[in-house]
Order: C-alpha cells, then structure tokens, then sequence
C-alpha cells in the first residue's frame, strides 16, 4: 500500500520504516528541512538501535522516501499517519496545535475523487479524532472523502524497531468499515493481534495504558520506600510479586522515577483530561508525587554523604532516560545533573549516545562533559548512576576505584550488585535494598 507519514521523528520514522521493510510505500514527511536533508544525505538524525541499516535498506529498496511537502506525500498515499508532538502545557493539558496544524494542511491538499484514511499516531486526548475530522471538513473546501481513525503507538525508545515488528497488539479505533478494513490490510504483515474499538476507546486506551505503567514503577518505589524503612530488599519484593503472573515482574523497578518525553506528559495530560470531564483521576496525582519524591530522596542521600554539595566533584553516569536511545528528553538524569548545579556542585557527565542533544538542546548548562566512564569519575567525591545502561555495568569497578577522589557509589537505578560494589571498596547506596 501506499502510506504517507507526517512527521519523522521517533514514531513516525521508525513506523514509516518498519511498514517499507513489510513492503509498503512509504514518504514520511517532516518540515524540519534539517532533519529531511539529513535523511535524504543517508544520515539518521535519531539513534534507535536497528533502524539505520533498515532505513538503508528501505531507500536502496524504493520503499522509503523523505520529504518536507505534505502536498506531495499525500498526493500518493491511500492512508496518512500524524506523528507530530502532542506536548504538554503548563497546565499539564495537551497542545493540539501541531495537530490541529497538520489537520489543516492535509485538508487543503486533498482532492475530490480520491478517498484517504487520516490516522492519529500522536498520543492524543479522547475526542481529538473527532475535531481532526471536523478541522478536515471546515478547511477542504472540495468535499473531498476521507475518514479519521485513531491507531495509537506503543512502541518503547530503544527497542522501537522490534516492538513495531512484534507489537504485542495493534488498535484500530474508527467508525467506518472501510477505513478500519485498509487499516487491517497495512498491518497484515505484522501478524499480531489487532482490536478494533471505536475511536475514543483507541485514544483513551494509549492514555489508561501508560498511566498504568507509571503507576507501576510509582508503586514499586512507594514499595522501595518502606523497604528502605525496614531494611526489607524492593528487588525480591518485586520478584516476589512479580512472578504471580496477575501482574508481571516488567515495570517493577525502583529507582529515581520514570522520565522521558512520554509518561510525565502522558500523566499529566490524562489527569487533565479526567478533570476536564468531570471525573478527576486523583490517584494519578500520587503517582506524579511519589515519582517527584523518589529524586528528592536520592539526592538527600547524597547530601547526606557528602554534607554540603557546593564545590563537590559529582560524577553523574547517564543522561538519557532509558539506556539504548539518545533521547534526553524530561530525563529524569538531566534533571538530577540540573539538580546538582544549582547547588553548586562541580558535574562531570558521561552517557553513551544522549550527550550531544544534550548539549544541543542546552539542557545541562553549568555541567562538563566526558568521554568515557571513567573519565567522567576521575577525582569525583561521588558518582551517581542516572540511566541503567549496560556499559555502566561491566566497567572495572577496581579502576574506577583507584581513579575517584572518594568512593562513594550512588546506584539510582540499582544496576550493580551491592556485594559486588561493597567487596571493590566503594560505599554503596542504591534504592530499596541495603
Ligand atoms: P518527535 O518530536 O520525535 O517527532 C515529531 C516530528 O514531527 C518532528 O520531527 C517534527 O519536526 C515533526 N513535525 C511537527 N510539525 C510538523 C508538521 N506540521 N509537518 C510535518 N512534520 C511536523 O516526537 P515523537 O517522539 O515521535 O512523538 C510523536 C507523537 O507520538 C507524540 O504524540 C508522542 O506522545 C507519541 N508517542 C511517542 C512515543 C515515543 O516513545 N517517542 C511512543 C508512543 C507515542
């Protein structure tokens, strides 16, 4: 099929991607004249482990195709996925306006006699299909046909290409049999399991999902917390609770909170939502505070080592919010870094692949920058593990001992074994574990 994609960032590359490699013609179109130059010179402006080999091998293919015209991408496309930022407002609502945008430059391109399906991508209140299809409406003047469908994404950063290969489910919100019966035939090839809803169940569904998983992770550090209070360990509790196959041991990591570009927004808009309907969803409230809380606490601990923060040698290992990707964004790490600026502390950092956009982006203004682990820990009266990526791990903690100034390890994502750490000579601290 032909499919066109507008806007070519971490969900709508990676999908417009994956639909090429199951054989569909895709464009994927972006208006950041940058970010299409740089695809179309061959160079992928995200780091998403697997997608730059498929992205080549989709081009060579002519599968895939870049561009910043909307007008020439929907041209050819029986169906047009929205990808553009949904982000939130002071207020913790949702802006509509990229949305709202794209809306209107679609439906001044669309040309009687030809039936496109329009499909919401972006995480997006309920109710937001049915003002994209009134927008279409008011601004084609030609009567064009077309639907709205909302097909939200549940893919993970740093494992986007394999979970859009093997989604563990599709949905398919709309109301029309032929837009839902060509939405089934793009993802065909996919061979996974599709439920087809209505369009505001699609929509809510993407916001009840990722609330409840950072209900999760807020639940396991609410656990993390009484665990440190009695000297329990939160990882055989989670364990524990976990292998009772009810609830699944995946998101039942303590550590220092759930960041990124997905669930503090996607929280804060549902809450938003709830009370917008008059039904304010305030157990997700507590899920913010204890996500808040869990940072706080941390640096506390640090304080609490290091007395005063001013003036100390802080190596921080992470920026990103999750190992494996380059996204930085409301990184849990960068606001840690930003944390420990601005009581004066003198901030190393190290991460594998987000310190660049990091730096791009000026998020860690007042902090220096290294190149390895290890330089990064050099002279430190502390270092702090923000992102658990694997790297960390296998570093040479008899190394890294020798290198520090003062060895005490701060673990914010309980990624070493403390024994282990304990045995090498560091005082070490992680969560919900001694
Ligand atoms: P992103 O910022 O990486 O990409 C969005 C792209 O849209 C950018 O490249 C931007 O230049 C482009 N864009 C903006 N306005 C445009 C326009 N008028 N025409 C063409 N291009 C335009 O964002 P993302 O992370 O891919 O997220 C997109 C949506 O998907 C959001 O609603 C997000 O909540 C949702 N989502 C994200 C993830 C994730 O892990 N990143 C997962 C599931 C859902």
């Amino acid at each position: 099929m032909n499919i066109c994609i507008i806007g070519s960032g971490y969900v709508g590359l990676v999908s417009g991607a994956c639909f090429a490699e199951v054989g569909h013609h895709v464009t994927c179109v972006d208006n950041d004249q940058r970010k299409i130059d740089a695809l179309l010179a061959g160079k992928v402006p995200i780091y998403e482990p697997g997608l730059e080999e498929l992205i080549h091998q989709n081009v060579s293919a002519k599968r895939l195709q870049f561009t910043t015209s909307t007008a020439e991408g929907v041209s050819n496309a029986e169906v047009v996925f929205i990808a553009v930022p949904t982000p939130p407002q002071p207020d913790g609502s949702v802006d509509l306006s990229y949305i709202e945008k794209v809306a209107r430059e679609i439906a001044a391109v669309l040309q009687p006699g030809q039936y496109r399906v329009i499909v919401d991508k972006s995480t997006v209140p309920v109710k937001t299909g049915e003002k994209v299809a009134d927008t279409i409406r008011r601004y084609n003047k030609t009567g064009a046909e077309f639907d709205v469908v909302s097909n939200p994404e549940f893919l993970r950063e740093g494992c986007a290409v394999s979970d859009l290969m093997k989604p563990d489910r599709i949905v398919i919100g709309g109301n029309s049999e032929r837009a839902i019966a060509l939405m089934q035939k793009i993802y065909e090839p996919f061979l996974a399991p599709v439920l087809v809803t209505d369009i505001n169940s699609a929509e809510l569904i993407k916001h009840a999902a990722n609330s409840f998983l950072a209900l999760k992770i807020s639940y396991i550090n609410a656990v993390a917390q009484i665990c440190e209070a009695s000297g329990a360990n939160v990882e055989k509790v989670a364990d524990g609770i976990g292998m009772d196959r009810r609830i699944g041991r995946n998101f039942l990591n303590a550590g220092i909170g759930y960041g990124g570009s997905c669930f503090p927004k996607d929280i804060a808009a549902f809450i938003a939502i709830s009370e917008n309907l008059g039904v304010p969803f305030t157990l997700l409230k507590e899920v913010q505070r204890i996500n808040r809380t869990q940072r706080d606490r941390f640096i506390a601990k640090v304080r609490e080592a290091l007395w005063v923060l001013k003036d100390k040698k802080i190596a921080v290992w992470g920026l990103t919010f999750k190992p494996d990707t380059d996204d930085v964004r409301s990184s849990v790490a960068v606001e840690l870094v930003n944390d420990l600026v601005a009581e004066g502390a003198d901030v190393t950092v190290y991460d594998p692949k987000g310190t660049e956009k990091a730096l791009e982006f000026k998020l860690i203004e007042g902090a220096k920058t290294a190149s390895s682990p290890l330089e990064a820990a050099r002279d430190a009266e502390a270092l702090i593990i923000a992102t658990e990526w694997k790297p960390f791990a296998a570093v040479d903690l008899a190394a890294l001992k020798s290198i520090m100034h003062t060895p005490l390890l701060f673990d914010g994502r309980n990624l070493l074994d403390p024994e282990t750490a304990r045995s090498f000579g560091f005082t070490y601290t992680s969560i919900g574990r001694e």
